[in-house]
Formats: C-alpha cells, sequence, structure tokens
C-alpha cells in the first residue's frame, strides 16, 4: 500500500493575525512530525494550483467572485474576509492549492497510482457553504473533491467522513439534498458552528453524530460503531474523503473533547475496513482543523501512519 502526501510552501504564506489558531505554525508542526524516519515511505509531491473552474464544482460562481474580490492586493496587508477568516494576499493561491492538491490527490486513487492520500493544506474547507466563507474557510475542498470525483471520474457514491470537532457546515449544506453523497460528522455540540444535530437529514444522505463537551474516546468510538460506520456499510460508497481535523484531541484550545493520536488511528483503520470492501481502498484526507500543534502532530501522524499501512 502506498500513500501519497501532497504539500506545498504557499500553505505557509496564507496569513492571520497574530493570535490566530489557524495560523502556518500548525503546518509547519506537522512537517517536522513527518521528518521522522518512520515516514520516508510517504510518496511526498508539491500540490498542483487549481483553476477557478474547480471552485464552481460545488460553490456558484457568485461565490467565487466574492471571495476574490475580498482578497488584499497589498503585500502586508491581512483583511478580514468574515468575522473569523482572514485573508493575506497569498491566500487565494493557497486556497487554490488546497484544492489543487485535492483534485491530484482523486485522481492518484482513481488511477491506481496510490491506494490513499493526505493532503497537508490550509486554509481549510469543512465551514465553507455554498454561498458563503467561515470558520477560516473559502472554499470547501472536501465537496470539490467529491464532485471532481464523480464528474471526471464517474464515481458514482461518494462518501464523506469528518471528524473535526466543529460540525461540517459547508459540506452539509452544499450535500444535503443529493443523495449520490453521504456525509457522516462526529462533532462536539453545543460548539461553533451550531449545526449538526441529530435530527438534521437531508435526504437520508446526512448523518451527524454529536458529542457532548468533555467526553473521550468511549464516546467518540461509540458514535462511528452505532452511527458513521452502520451508515458507510449501508452507502456502500465507491469513494471516501475524509474530513481530517485533529481538534478533538484532548489538547487543543478550540473544543472539550479528549481524544488522543490512537482514536484518530483507530477511526483512520475502521474506514480503510470499508473503503476495502466498498471502494477498492480508494480513500482521500484533507486536512481540516487542529490547533494545538503538539496535539495535532501527534493525531495527523497517527492518521497518516494508519494510512500507510493500510
Ligand atoms: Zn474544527
Amino acid at each position: 500500500m502506498t500513500t501519497r502526501l501532497y504539500e506545498h510552501s504557499i500553505f505557509l504564506e496564507h496569513q492571520v493575525p497574530p493570535g490566530h489558531p489557524e495560523r502556518p505554525d500548525r503546518l509547519r508542526a506537522l512537517n517536522l512530525a513527518l521528518e521522522h524516519a518512520s515516514f520516508a515511505p510517504l510518496d511526498r509531491k508539491q500540490a498542483p494550483q487549481a483553476n477557478e473552474d474547480a471552485v464552481l464544482l460545488a460553490h456558484p460562481e457568485e461565490h467565487l467572485f466574492a471571495v476574490m474580490r475580498a482578497m488584499p492586493d497589498e503585500d502586508d496587508r491581512i483583511l478580514q474576509v468574515e468575522s473569523d477568516t482572514y485573508a493575506s494576499v497569498k491566500s487565494l493561491q493557497a486556497a487554490f492549492t488546497a484544492i489543487g492538491g485535492a483534485l491530484a490527490a482523486v485522481d492518484d486513487v482513481m488511477a491506481g497510482t496510490h491506494d490513499n492520500a493526505f493532503v497537508a493544506a490550509r486554509p481549510p474547507g469543512h465551514h465553507a457553504e455554498k454561498m458563503k466563507a467561515m470558520g477560516f474557510c473559502f472554499f470547501n475542498n472536501a465537496a470539490i473533491a467529491a464532485r471532481h470525483a464523480q464528474q471526471k471520474h464517474g464515481v458514482e457514491r461518494v462518501a464523506i467522513v469528518d471528524w473535526d470537532v466543529h460540525h461540517g457546515n459547508g459540506t452539509q449544506d452544499i450535500f444535503e439534498t443529493d443523495p449520490s453523497v453521504l456525509y457522516c460528522s462526529t462533532h462536539q455540540m453545543p460548539l461553533y458552528p451550531g449545526t449538526g444535530a441529530k435530527e438534521e437529514v437531508g435526504v437520508g444522505n446526512i448523518v451527524n453524530a454529536p458529542l457532548s463537551p468533555n467526553v473521550g474516546s468511549d464516546h467518540f468510538r461509540e458514535a462511528f460503531h452505532s452511527r458513521v460506520l452502520p451508515a458507510l456499510r449501508d452507502f456502500a460508497p465507491d469513494f471516501i474523503i475524509i474530513s481530517a481535523g485533529f481538534d478533538a484531541h484532548h489538547r487543543d484550545p478550540l473544543a472539550q473533547i479528549n481524544l488522543t493520536g490512537s482514536d484518530f488511528d483507530w477511526a483512520t483503520g475502521k474506514l480503510l475496513d470499508i473503503a476495502g470492501k466498498h471502494a477498492n481502498n480508494r480513500v482521500v484526507s484533507l486536512l481540516e482543523g487542529g490547533y494545538d500543534l503538539e496535539g495535532l502532530a501527534e493525531s495527523a501522524g497517527q492518521h497518516i501512519m494508519r494510512l500507510m499501512k493500510g
């Protein structure tokens, strides 16, 4: 089993104000962890930059233009795009490259050159709704990747599994009337952005598994066993995309779920089992949140190691 890793230095140039949690140091911490010899078999590649048309796979043109208009044009400026979403002069290029990495990862996995791939990109994507940048996200990388798998590669059923500690309101918004995409999310509730109740089911294709604050491994794994995994088995996806946020780690400052790296190893293994049975092992994983540098490095490291082991 071979795992591809997409990375790019442009992801470090998406600048945010001092003290903002979604900062370039997140990727520096992850990159440092991935220098360990155990990650040497990773097949690393520079993420290509997607063109503007890729955005239109999941967003209307009005949203693309609104984001482009919101970008600063001077080197030293950081503009507030939305309440907690900021942009610097290189942010648009970083966002297009995050999308480009996701699309290339889908292409690799569909071509069979790699069983799975991880895209170590920022800005993240799962809060971006069809018409709205929010929660540090401009464009919904996972949604765009799912549409690309369907439209370019003829994949019928795509499952997106989102274990970021925040609900992926954007991904739900984009797919809630589309039964060809299953969206499963574990997340803390109550917490930003406020969506993600069990009762939000879309057209039977949305499976929310909210977790109460201060729970840990047992509740997370139970949510997988009782809700996420049965839904995936019933859906029998042809392709699995993971919205891989690591802010449910116990060290994370933005939430109160108490997972450790081994929980992400476990959950990854469960999804690989499903992918092996239904999806010819095809899994693409995209970095979302994770704001404690040590927690992120540990969790993402264990997740990627599990992808490599298969
Ligand atoms: Zn998050």
